[in-house]
C-alpha cells in the first residue's frame, strides 16, 4: 500500500504524496532520440515487456471447466480458518502444471485468530473480541498445496462459477488504488521456481465488516502488508487499512529486508530541463530466496523500463501500464539459488519521476525509486553519474568525485563513502555556501535557488491586493519568501546541530551534509549526506498561515532542520529493523531536536515548550475522534493509521511519542554531578554497535539495560521492561499531584514536606518521579526522584542540607521528564 511506505520519513501528510504523485500521463514509453546516449545494440534483440508466455498465460486467466463441490471444508492457513460449510468451487487451468487461482460460491465463514499482541487494533477495528466473518463468496490465489487440499475433500455435484468474482479479484489488485500490486507478477514467481511455493491470498466478500477484505500468507512479505508475511487487510477504496500483520507463526521470515540484497549499483542518469529523467542502471545483487528466477524490483511507475541485459543478452522483464500494477520485474534465464550473485543492466526513462517547478527549481517525486532498487534500508553501494542541464548544480548522497561541464552539461560523479540505506538528489539553480567542520571532521554546504518557484511567483505577482477569493495578503508576504538570504540560516543550523549531535551520539558514519531546499512544504526529507528542507519552513509562521500551511507551529514545524539533520544518525547511521522500530528514527530524531534547542536558547524556556508541544499532539482528539496516545503502542508504527483511525495518526504517535520515550531515559540517567555523561555513552555505544547496520526496538532496549543506573532497576532484575511495557509496547498515561510545604528543623535547616501522588495506572506501574525546588533565587535545582508503584502516594520529611533561603516551591516533572497527563 502506497500511503504506509516506511521509506517515506518525515511526511506529514502521509497520504497526499503517493497519490497525488503520478501526475495526469503525458506519454506512453519513452521517445528512442531521449535515450540517445546509450548504446543501442543490445536492445534490438531485447525481449519488450510483459512478453514472457508462462506470464502471459497467468496475466489472461479466467476460470476453467473444473469444479467440484464441497461441505465442511476446512482451509486453514497460519492463523485463520476458512471454514467452507457448502457450496461449489471452480478452478483456473493449470499453467506450467500448477493451478494458482479459485472461486468459492456458497456459504462460508473466516475466523482469524492472530498473535495477542495483534488483538488491541483488531479489537478497535471489529468492536467485538473476534473476527469472525461469513461470505457467500470468495476467490483464491495461491501456489501452495490449496488445489490438492479442495481436490481430495470433494464431494459430487457440482454446480458452475461466476468468472465475473474472478475478474473482480484480478481488476482489485491491477486498478484499485489501495492495491495497484502485480499478484500476477508474484505467482509467477512461485510458477517459475523449482521450490514448493507457500502463497495463499484470499478476498473475502464478506458480509458482517467489509466486502473488500484480504486474507494473505506470503513467505516473500508483501509490501502491500509493511513486508509482513501474513496479514488481513482491508481494500475498500474509501475505508482501507491493515487490521493485522505477522510473521508466520513457525517465525520470523530467514533475511529479513527483501527478496535481494543489492550489492552494488551503478547509475547513469541524465535529467532534461523539461525535468525528462532517463537513467542507466548496473545492478549486482545476491538472492535471498532459493530458487528464485523473477526478481522483484522497486521503480517509480512512469520511469518506463526501455531494456534489461545480463552480459549483452535480453532479459524478459514485467512492467504494465503507469497508472496499474506498475512492479517492475526482472526474469532470469534460470532459477538461483540463495546466496547466488547476479547483475543485470536496465534502461529507462519518463517524465513525472522529476518536476519542474519554474525558476530552475526541480522536485525529485521519486525518491528511494528512481532507479531499480530492493528495498528502503538494504545497505547499497552506489557509484552515480549525473547529467543536468549547464548552469544548475547538483548535491546528491556520497562523496562527490568530480563536476564538469561537457556539452551543454553538468557532469557529476559521486561515490557512497559507506553502504547506503537510499540514494538520491536534489538539484536546480542553486547557490552553494559551506563550512568546513574539524569536531567532526565534515564539510556542511547549504543549497538553495536564486528565483523562487512558479507558485511563489505567481503571489508575488498580486502583490498589493488581496488575492480573490482566499484570505491570504499576498503583500504581507513578500519580502519574506527569499530563500537564498537564509542559506546562511540552514547552514547554521546544519553546523551546530552536527557538533551537538557528534558530542551526544558519536560521529556519525558521514563526512559531508547537504542541506537543500524542496518546494513541496508538506514535508521535509533525510537521505545519507542530503536533507531537504521544505522552503516554507523559511517563511515566517504569519507568512505560513496566510498561505493556508498551517501544519501547527508545533513539534516538528520548529526544529525541521534539526530533526532532518539529526536522520543522519537515526534511520541513516544506525537504521531501523521494520515499521515495528520506525518510532526510533522519528523519535529519536525530534527527541535529538529537543537537545539542539536547549543548546541554541539560553532560557530553558523553549525546551519546555517543545515538551508541551509535543505531548498535546499526543493528547489532542484528531477528526475522527481518537487520540494518538491512546491508539495503540509506538511499535505498531505506519500501520496505525487507516480509514477509522485517521492517516495522519502515527505521526502524531511515533514522532512525539518516540521523542519523549528517548527524551524519558535521557532524565532518568541525568544527575547532577555528570550531567548527561551516562546518557551519552549509552547512545555512543549504540551509535558505534549499529553504525551501518539496522537495530530492533528490543536491541535498543538490551542498550539501555547495559547502561541503566542502580535507581532505573525498578524491579530489581537489571531489565528495563517495566519501562518500555508502559510506554513503547503499552498506551498507559499516568496522572501525578503534588503536595508539599516547607518546615524548619530542629537544627535550622529547611525540611520539605512532600507528598507525591501517582493515578490512572495498573497496579504494576512503576516510575521515577523527579522532584525539583525552584530556589529563592529563581534557579531550578534537581532534588531527586520518587519511587512510584501504582495508584499510590508516598509521603516524606526532607531535609534541605545546605540549602540557606527557604525555596520558592517543589515542582514535580518540570522539564517534562515523564510523559504523564498535564493535570
Ligand atoms: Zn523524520
Amino acid at each position: 500500500m502506497p500511503s504506509l511506505r516506511r521509506a517515506l520519513h518525515c511526511a506529514v501528510v502521509s497520504l497526499a504524496r503517493p497519490f497525488a504523485s503520478i501526475k495526469q500521463p503525458l506519454l506512453l514509453g519513452v521517445p528512442a532520440l531521449l535515450l540517445a546516449g546509450f548504446p543501442l545494440a543490445a536492445q534490438n534483440a531485447t525481449p519488450g515487456p510483459n512478453s514472457d508466455p508462462t506470464y502471459q498465460a497467468l496475466r489472461n486467466l479466467t476460470l476453467g471447466g473444473e469444479a467440484v463441490s464441497v461441505s465442511n471444508l476446512d482451509l486453514k492457513r497460519d492463523a485463520a480458518t476458512f471454514h467452507l460449510r457448502s457450496g461449489t468451487i471452480c478452478f483456473t487451468p493449470p499453467v506450467q502444471g500448477k493451478v494458482t487461482g479459485a472461486v468459492f460460491v456458497g456459504d462460508g465463514n473466516f475466523v482469524i485468530t492472530p498473535p495477542p499482541a495483534e488483538m488491541g487494533m483488531l479489537k478497535l477495528l471489529t468492536k467485538a473480541n473476534e473476527f469472525s466473518e461469513n461470505f457467500n463468496h470468495l476467490v483464491l490465489r495461491f501456489t501452495d498445496s490449496t488445489y490438492d487440499e479442495i481436490k481430495k475433500a470433494e464431494t459430487p455435484g457440482a454446480g458452475g462459477c461466476d468468472n465475473g468474482l474472478f475478474k473482480d479479484s484480478q481488476n482489485a489488485m491491477r486498478h484499485g488504488q489501495v492495491l495497484k500490486y502485480n499478484l500476477d507478477a508474484r505467482i509467477l514467481q512461485d510458477v517459475l521456481s523449482p521450490e514448493p511455493g507457500r502463497l495463499f491470498v484470499a478476498f473475502v466478500h464478506g458480509k458482517r465488516y467489509n466486502d473488500k477484505e484480504l486474507f494473505v500468507v506470503d513467505p516473500h512479505g508483501p509490501g502491500y502488508l509493511m513486508h509482513e508475511e501474513v496479514g488481513l487487510m482491508t481494500y475498500d477504496e474509501n475505508k482501507f487499512g491493515v487490521w493485522a500483520a505477522f510473521p508466520l507463526s513457525g517465525g520470523r521470515r530467514s533475511g529479513a529486508g527483501g527478496h535481494i540484497h543489492i550489492e552494488h549499483q551503478v547509475l547513469d542518469t541524465t535529467i532534461e530541463k523539461n525535468a525528462n529523467l532517463t537513467g542507466k542502471a548496473t545492478t549486482t545483487f545476491e538472492v535471498r530466496v532459493k530458487g528464485s528466477r523473477v526478481i522483484p524490483f522497486t521503480l517509480f511507475p512512469t520511469l518506463r523500463v526501455q531494456s534489461v541485459t545480463a552480459d549483452g543478452q535480453g532479459l524478459a522483464f514485467i512492467q504494465e501500464e503507469k497508472h496499474e500494477d506498475a512492479d517492475f520485474s526482472v526474469i532470469l534465464p534460470k532459477p538461483l539459488a540463495a546466496g547466488d550473485k547476479f547483475t543485470i543492466t536496465t534502461i529507462y526513462g519518463g517524465k513525472e519521476a522529476v518536476s519542474d517547478e519554474g525558476g530552475g527549481n526541480y522536485y525529485p517525486i521519486a525518491r528511494d525509486d528512481w532507479y531499480p532498487n530492493s528495498a528502503f534500508g538494504d545497505r547499497v553501494s552506489y557509484d552515480m553519474t549525473f547529467h543536468i542541464p549547464k548552469g544548475m548544480k547538483m548535491a546528491a548522497t556520497g562523496e562527490l568525485v568530480s563536476e564538469a561541464n561537457d556539452g551543454g552539461q553538468n557532469v557529476t560523479v559521486w561515490k557512497s563513502e559507506v553502504p547506503q540505506t537510499v540514494a538520491g538528489f536534489n538539484f536546480g539553480r542553486f547557490k552553494v555556501e559551506e563550512a568546513k567542520l574539524t569536531k567532526p571532521d565534515l564539510l556542511v554546504q547549504s543549497f538553495a535557488n536564486e528565483n523562487p518557484p512558479s507558485w511563489v511567483e505567481g503571489l508575488q505577482r498580486m502583490a498589493g491586493g488581496d488575492l480573490p477569493g482566499s484570505h491570504i495578503q499576498a503583500g504581507a508576504a513578500l519580502g519574506t519568501m527569499s530563500t537564498t538570504g537564509l542559506i546562511k540560516k540552514a547552514l547554521a543550523e546544519g553546523e551546530l546541530a552536527t557538533e551537538v549531535y557528534t558530542d551526544y551520539f558519536g560521529p556519525s558514519s558521514f563526512k559531508r551534509l547537504a542541506i537543500t531546499q524542496q518546494t513541496d512544504c508538506r514535508y521535509g526529507q533525510s537521505w545519507p549526506e542530503l536533507v531537504w528542507i521544505p522552503m516554507c519552513y523559511f517563511f515566517d509562521t504569519t507568512v505560513r498561515h496566510q498561505l493556508g500551511m498551517d501544519f501547527g507551529d508545533r513539534g516538528y514545524w520548529k526544529v525541521v532542520t534539526p530533526h532532518e539533520v539529526a536522520h543522519q544518525w537515526w534511520g541513516h547511521t544506525v537504521g531501523f529493523d521494520s515499521y515495528r522500530d520506525q518510532w526510533m528514527s522519528e523519535g529519536f530524531a525530534e527527541m535529538s531536536a529537543s537537545i539542539y534547542l536547549s543548546f541554541i536558547e539560553k532560557s530553558q524556556q523553549k525546551f519546555i515548550t517543545f515538551w508541551n508541544d509535543e505531548r498535546e499532539l499526543l493528547l489532542e482528539r484528531n477528526a475522527e475522534g481518537f487520540r494518538a496516545i491512546d491508539a495503540g503502542p509506538v511499535t505498531m508504527g505506519y500501520r496505525m493509521s487507516n480509514s477509522r483511525t485517521g492517516f495522519e495518526l502515527t505521526r502524531r504517535l511515533i514522532y512525539p511519542k518516540g521523542a519523549y520515550i528517548l527524551h524519558m531515559i535521557r532524565m532518568m540517567m541525568h544527575d547532577n554531578r555528570t550531567g548527561d555523561q551516562r546518557f551519552k555513552e549509552m547512545m555512543q555505544d549504540f551509535v558505534k554497535t549499529y553504525a551501518g547496520k539496522s537495530a530492533t526496538t528490543e536491541e535498543f532496549k538490551a542498550m539501555v539495560e547495559k547502561h541503566m543506573t542502580r535507581e532505573m532497576d525498578m524491579e530489581g532484575n537489571q531489565k528495563m521492561d517495566w519501562f518500555f511495557n508502559e510506554y513503547v509496547y503499552g498506551t498507559q498515561l499516568p496522572s501525578y499531584k503534588l503536595d508539599s510545604s516547607f518546615d524548619t528543623g530542629t537544627d535550622g535547616d529547611v525540611v520539605l514536606n512532600i507528598k507525591v501522588t501517582q493515578s490512572n495506572v495498573k497496579d504494576d506501574f512503576h516510575m521515577l518521579m523527579p522532584i525539583y525546588l525552584e530556589l529563592a533565587d529563581g534557579s531550578m535545582f534537581f532534588l531527586g526522584r520518587a519511587r512510584l508503584t501504582g495508584n499510590k502516594s508516598i509521603e516524606q520529611k526532607v531535609p534541605l542540607k545546605g540549602i540557606k533561603a527557604r525555596p520558592r516551591r517543589a515542582v514535580l516533572n518540570y522539564y517534562d521528564d515523564v510523559l504523564a497527563s498535564p493535570n
